[in-house]
C-alpha cells in the first residue's frame, strides 16, 4: 500500500519529536510491506519566518491532497506579539476549518508500567485507564454569537451555545462507530438539567443510538463527570462531548494518565478517499497531532518525549488508514519500551530508571518494533 502523508514540524520540540514519529512509520512500512511517502510543509511560526503567514496556500493544498497530516506543534515567545489572525496558532485553527475536521479524538490511557505516574490513588490506578474522548470541534458555545452590550449595569458580555440536530448527529455517530470496534459502551456529556442545547443534545444522541443497538449508552451530567473522572476512571470506555465540556474533561483525563509528553490526538471530517488499494476500508483525512504544544522551555534540547508523537501516527495507521495491526504495533513496543524502564525526562514516576533523551526513545521503539 502506498500513503502520502503531509507533515507539519511546526515550531519548537515539533521540530524533534515529528522525525521520530516518521522514523517509526518508516520501520512499520518495512515490516508490513508499505510505502509511506512524506511532503514536508510549512505551518506556525516557522511560516511566519519564511513566508509572513502562519498558513501558506501551499500548505493547504498539499494537506488537501494528502491522505492524512502529521503535525507536531506550533507557537512560541517569538510570535507572541503578533495580531491575533497571524499568530501560529490561528494557523492550525484554519487548516482544522480548511479540512472540515468536527471530531476530535483523545484516547486517554495509562500504560502498565507508568502506574506510579498517575496521581490518584494506587487502587484506583491499579484497575486501569483506557479511554478515548470524542470531543465536537467546530460547534457549541467556542465558536456561537458572542459579543458586548450596553446595559444600565454597565458593559454586559456574552457567549452563546448554540447545536443543530446535525452538528450532534454527525459526531454521535463517530463515537458509536468507535464504541462498536473497543467495548461498546459510550457516556454521553451534558447539562440537560439547565441547558436547552444540552436537552437536544441528549435527545438527538439517543435516536443516534437507535442504530447502533449493540451499543450502551448512558448519560451523565458534565459535573458528576469531572467527578467520576478521579474517582473511577475505569467505568469510562467511549466518552462523547461537545466542544467546551470534552475541551475541559479531556484534559483532565489527560492528566491522571502520567504525563502530557504522552498524549496523542486525532481531528477527523467527512472526507474519505476510495483507494484502489485499500481493500474496502475508505481512507478518512485526519489531523494528527499531540495534544500539547511546542514546549519552548525544552525545545532544541532533545528533552522531549516523542511518545505523543508516535502515537499520533499509530492513530493515523488505525483510524485513517485502518492498518489495525500496525498500529497496535506501534503502541506494543511503546508499551514494552516503558516495561523495560526506559524514561523520558517528563515522566515522574519516582522509579530507578533509565533516562534518555527524545532521539534514543524513538530508537529504541523502532527497536523494539
Ligand atoms: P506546552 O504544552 O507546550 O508545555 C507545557 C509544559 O509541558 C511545558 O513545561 C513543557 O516542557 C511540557 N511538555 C509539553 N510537551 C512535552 C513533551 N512532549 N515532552 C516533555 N515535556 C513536554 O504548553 P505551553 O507552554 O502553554 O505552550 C507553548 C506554546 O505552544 C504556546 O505558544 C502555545 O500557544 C502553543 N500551543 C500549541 C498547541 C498546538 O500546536 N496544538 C497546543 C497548545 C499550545
Amino acid at each position: 500500500m502506498n500513503y502520502n502523508i503531509a507533515v507539519i514540524n511546526g515550531d519548537g520540540i515539533g521540530a524533534e519529536i515529528t522525525p521520530q514519529a516518521i522514523k517509526v512509520l518508516e520501520v512499520i512500512g518495512e515490516k508490513f510491506n508499505h510505502s509511506f511517502k512524506f511532503n514536508h510543509v510549512l505551518m506556525g511560526g516557522c511560516a511566519i519566518d519564511e513566508t509572513g503567514i502562519p498558513l501558506p496556500r501551499e500548505t493547504i493544498d498539499t494537506c488537501l491532497n494528502s491522505d492524512s497530516v502529521l503535525l507536531g506543534a506550533v507557537g512560541g515567545p517569538k510570535w507572541d506579539n503578533v495580531p491575533g489572525h497571524m499568530r501560529p496558532e490561528a494557523g492550525l485553527l484554519n487548516l482544522r476549518a480548511a479540512m472540515k475536521l468536527y471530531a476530535n479524538l483523545r484516547p486517554a490511557r495509562l500504560f502498565g508500567a507508568l502506574k506510579n505516574a498517575c496521581p490518584l490513588r494506587t487502587d484506583i490506578a491499579e484497575k486501569g485507564i483506557d479511554m478515548v474522548f470524542v470531543r465536537e470541534l467546530t460547534g457549541g458555545i467556542y465558536f456561537g454569537e458572542r459579543g458586548r452590550r450596553n446595559t444600565q449595569s454597565g458593559v454586559e458580555a456574552f457567549d452563546t451555545e448554540c447545536y443543530s440536530e446535525l452538528e450532534i448527529e454527525r459526531i454521535a455517530r463517530v463515537a458509536f462507530e468507535i464504541a462498536t470496534v473497543r467495548n461498546k459502551k459510550v457516556t454521553s456529556i451534558d447539562k440537560a438539567n439547565v441547558l436547552e442545547s444540552s436537552r437536544l443534545w441528549r435527545e438527538v444522541v439517543h435516536k443516534t443510538a437507535e442504530s447502533f443497538p449493540e451499543i450502551e449508552v448512558g448519560d451523565m451530567l458534565v459535573d458528576n463527570a469531572a467527578m467520576q473522572l478521579v474517582k473511577n476512571p475505569s467505568q469510562f470506555d467511549v466518552v462523547l462531548a461537545s466542544n467546551m465540556f470534552g475541551d475541559i474533561l479531556s484534559d483532565e483525563s489527560a492528566m491522571i494518565t502520567g504525563s502530557i509528553g504522552m498524549l496523542a490526538s486525532a481531528s477527523l471530517g467527512d472526507t474519505k478517499r476510495n483507494s484502489s488499494e485499500s481493500k474496502g476500508h475508505p481512507l478518512i483525512v485526519g489531523l494528527y497531532e499531540p495534544i500539547h504544544g511546542s514546549a519552548p522551555d525544552i525545545a532544541g534540547m532533545d528533552k522531549a518525549n516523542p511518545i505523543s508523537a508516535i502515537l499520533s501516527a499509530a492513530m493515523m495507521l488505525k483510524y485513517s488508514f485502518g492498518l489495525n495491526n500496525e498500529s497496535a504495533a506501534i503502541e506494543t513496543a511503546v508499551d514494552k519500551v516503558l516495561q523495560n524502564g526506559v524514561r523520558t525526562l517528563d515522566i515522574k514516576d519516582g522509579g530507578t530508571s533509565n533516562t534518555v533523551g527524545t532521539k534514543q526513545m524513538g530508537e529504541l521503539i523502532c527497536d523494539a518494533i
